[in-house]
């Protein structure tokens, strides 16, 4: 870390232990999201943190972006989602959208403002997204939606929402993206699901019923919505990895602090050996997940991005903040499996960003899929 990412996360930390972590406990189990949170930290500068400045960004590079990320996600697995998932937006507005759309778009969700949603998912195309079956119709002056998004991270918050809908015949080519704002006619949300953790940030369904899109909220050109939404996603993947090194890095300060207080058979059971290659084994690999993360952050800010490295980020840092998080209630034992402590509420968060942006059976077809050509190619 470099002087100014240790003093961006300094204070980062402090706004966190002062203005999240006093209400996790509580927001968590009444599934409360709150907006000056989220604005609070756009006015550190964080919502918008890769963007050029012209849009409201902060110009940043993706590795300040992973250790703010981290630094969040150590207080707030599901406030660093909404962040994460807002910045996707933004990418892909800057990487796709028209001069009209950006200026339009962009400076609301960078300075935090307003928060942006991805709806590619539906219930029957989550991993197979390319079989979505929600449909645009070319009508006058722009196109007609019609069908439902399935799981939509703020959902019912966010105001603009990049969405991928059928213009064309079956398959990915058939698929093109529009930007929707909330309070279009037509567009409603259905029910908020119900779910074992990120309980601090609403899933909600998308209801498109004979909603209508001007033609210039079409991002690129028909056909191309699958592009626009593969666009973002291996900067989606490394952010979910640097949430997943913060959800692990807590878990490992709660096991380490816990277990050189807790006494028994009159010592600190930090003191037990099997506890100690626990401790050890929990270290290690929340620090080779940060490691990866910031290697694919890297390329990110290479301009070159490694495809490859951003899957493996994404799968190590999930998978570790699954392994250590679960590891973390075994250390504390019986207050472990209890809210006295947090590391139940992070191993409950860590769960599904094995399963978001693509699951982890998906990074390691992506991981095969560039194998198999780097191989090949050797051959
Ligand atoms: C809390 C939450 C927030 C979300 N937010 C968003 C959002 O903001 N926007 C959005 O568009 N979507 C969102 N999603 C949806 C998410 O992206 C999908 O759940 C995910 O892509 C997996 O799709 P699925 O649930 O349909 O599972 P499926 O695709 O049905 O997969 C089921 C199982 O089969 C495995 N599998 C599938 N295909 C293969 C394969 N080829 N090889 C090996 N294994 C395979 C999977 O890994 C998984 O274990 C969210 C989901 C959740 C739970």
């Amino acid at each position: 870390m470099n002087d100014f990412q240790k003093e961006l996360t300094s204070n980062l930390n402090r706004y966190c232990l002062n203005s999240i972590e006093p209400h996790m406990e509580h927001d968590d189990e009444a599934g409360k999201f709150r907006m000056e949170i989220f604005q609070g930290l756009g006015e550190y500068g964080v919502t918008g943190m890769t963007l050029p400045e012209e849009y409201g960004g902060a110009g940043l590079t993706y590795q300040d972006y992973c250790y703010v990320l981290e630094e969040i996600a150590k207080t707030s697995v599901p406030y660093a989602v909404t962040i994460s998932v807002s910045s996707m937006v933004q990418t892909i507005l800057k990487e796709f959208g028209n001069k009209e759309q950006k200026q339009k778009y962009l400076p609301a969700l960078t300075s935090g403002q307003e928060i942006g949603a991805f709806a590619l998912s539906e219930s029957h195309a989550g991993s197979d997204a390319g079989a979505l079956k929600t449909t645009a119709k070319k009508v006058d002056g722009g196109y007609m939606l019609n069908g439902t998004k399935m799981w939509i991270t703020s959902g019912g918050i966010a105001k603009t929402y990049i969405v991928m809908a059928r213009t064309g015949g079956e398959g990915s080519k058939g698929v093109s993206a529009f930007i929707v704002r909330e309070g279009t006619q037509g567009f409603s949300f259905g029910k908020a699901e119900k779910k074992m953790g990120w309980k601090t940030s609403p899933t909600r369904e998308l209801i498109f019923e004979n909603c209508f899109v001007p033609t210039e909220n079409l991002l690129l050109e028909e056909g191309k919505g699958f592009q626009v939404a593969m666009g973002g996603l291996d900067r989606g993947r490394v952010a979910i990895g640097a949430i997943g090194v913060g959800c692990a890095q807590r878990a490992l300060d709660e096991s380490i602090k816990y277990s050189l207080t807790r006494q028994q058979f009159k010592q600190p059971i930090f003191d037990f050996q099997g506890l100690q290659f626990m401790l050890s084994d929990m270290a290690t690999e929340t620090e080779a997940s940060r490691l990866l993360v910031h290697a694919a952050a890297a390329s990110l800010d290479s301009g070159k991005a490694n495809s490859k490295l951003c899957s493996m980020a994404k799968l190590k840092a999930t998978d570790t903040a699954m392994k250590v998080t679960t590891d973390a209630v075994q250390v504390l034992g019986g207050v472990g499996y209890t809210s006295e402590y947090p590391v139940e509420r992070f191993m409950r968060d860590a769960k599904v960003l094995q399963i978001v942006e693509g699951t982890n059976q998906i990074q390691r077809v992506v991981i095969a899929r560039h194998l198999r050509r780097e191989y090949e190619g050797h051959a």
